[in-house]
């Protein structure tokens, strides 16, 4: 049995497919910013394609498209950017306000908050992917709120993982998915023009298709040159890359980044990056600069990180298996804290100031804010 027909580019359902199998909902997310149209795109024909083939996929898939208002005007936002509001309390505001008053983003999340949350709410299993691509040249990747259910799935994909970019960002849709405890990633396709972005994610479509169990690897067409598309496309990059750092950037910045750099690109100790009102921007460390700003709109000039063995990301995944979390409280100067669900809070006085930030980033903790002298590291709802 299959049901719903494709529908057309920049309408809000691009169709689903189901065979009437239990297993995963999962939802496909383009064109969250207007000016990456590619993952809509990439949607569309692998649904096509389901349609065609009818292989007996477990589970259901549905494609929806993100901000179609942006989308027709090719541009990142109109009002706000939709991948920022999508906390607890502004998911909550937007619900209780009158849509008579939405601005254009808010009106594009109503709808998609209509769809998305009842499929959400009632599946056992379930995972959301937010396709994008960036304004730099450069690979693909993939990002995720660190928690295990979301490694797997960012892992099982043959291009760069970003740890820690998600928690360095407020209210992205993923986050929104993460902490009602289901798995959501993001997959970065490469350059927003480039027309092989759309085929690097009809590939991480696909390959994520088996990862989850919906397709066994026979029923996928041409399985091997889609991974190897991928693959090819993130060679010479570091596996899992920690992201330790993020310039915020305002309106009065006159924040210009230094042209050349691709989206994962290796620098050096000292190394020009951008300039602003202050003078030149340089490299702290020889470090990884990731998602250089090249397009007017945005607030995150760059990011920063550091390539990080997947040995440790065993290491990791074992501890908090084991229940080795709690350890952290028992460091003095460290407690849970009182009124904010998963988040520790630590001393900015004594001994506990020396605590290297990599034992809080092991089990997650990769959110970093300070309150009234403490410093607050916040991680994603864990859930097995
Ligand atoms: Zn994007």
């Amino acid at each position: 049995m299959v049901d719903a027909s494709v529908a057309p580019r920049f309408t809000r359902q691009l169709g689903s497919y189901s065979a009437g199998l239990p297993g995963p909902t999962l939802v496909f997310v383009g064109g969250v910013h207007g000016n990456e149209p590619a993952g809509v795109g990439a949607i569309s024909a692998v649904l096509a394609e389901l349609h065609r083939e009818r292989p007996p996929l477990r589970g259901s898939i549905t494609g929806f498209t993100g901000n179609i208002g942006a989308l027709l005007q090719d541009k990142r936002y109109l009002t706000h950017d939709l991948n920022r509001r999508w906390a607890a309390a502004e998911i909550a505001r937007v619900k209780a306000q009158d849509p008579a008053l939405d601005t254009s983003e808010q009106s594009e999340q109503r709808e998609l908050l209509a769809l998305i949350e009842p499929l959400m709410d009632g599946a056992s299993e379930f995972m959301l992917v937010d396709l994008h691509s960036t304004s730099s040249a450069g690979l693909p990747f993939s990002v995720c709120g660190d928690t295990l259910k979301n490694r797997r799935a960012a892992l099982s994909l043959p291009i760069p993982l970003l740890l820690g970019l998600e928690e360095s960002i407020e209210g992205s849709l993923c986050e929104f998915v993460t902490e009602r405890g289901h798995a959501a990633i993001v997959v970065e396709g490469g350059q927003n023009r480039d027309p092989g972005t759309q085929t690097r994610h009809e590939a991480a479509i696909w390959i994520l298709l088996e990862s989850i169990g919906a397709l066994t690897r026979d029923r996928i067409p041409r399985i091997a040159d889609r991974a190897r598309i991928l693959k090819d496309a993130g060679r010479g990059a570091p596996g899992v890359i920690e992201v330790t750092y993020r310039h915020a950037i305002r309106a009065d910045s006159q924040f210009v980044m230094k042209p050349g750099f691709n989206n994962i690109h290796t620098i050096e100790h000292g190394e020009e990056l951008a300039r602003d009102r202050d003078g030149a921007i340089r490299a702290p460390d020889d470090c990884v600069l990731l998602m250089p700003l090249y397009q007017g709109l945005g607030d995150d000039g760059f990011f920063l990180g550091h390539a990080i063995r997947r040995s440790w990301l065993r290491i990791s995944a074992l501890l908090r298996k084991l229940g080795f979390d709690r350890v952290l409280t028992w460091l003095p100067g460290v407690a849970e804290h009182e009124s904010r669900a998963h988040a520790l809070a630590v001393s900015e006085r004594g001994l506990a100031q020396l605590y290297p930030h990599s034992w809080f980033r092991l089990f997650g903790y990769r959110k970093v804010r300070h309150e009234a002298g403490r410093m607050l590291f916040v991680r994603r709802r864990q859930r097995p």
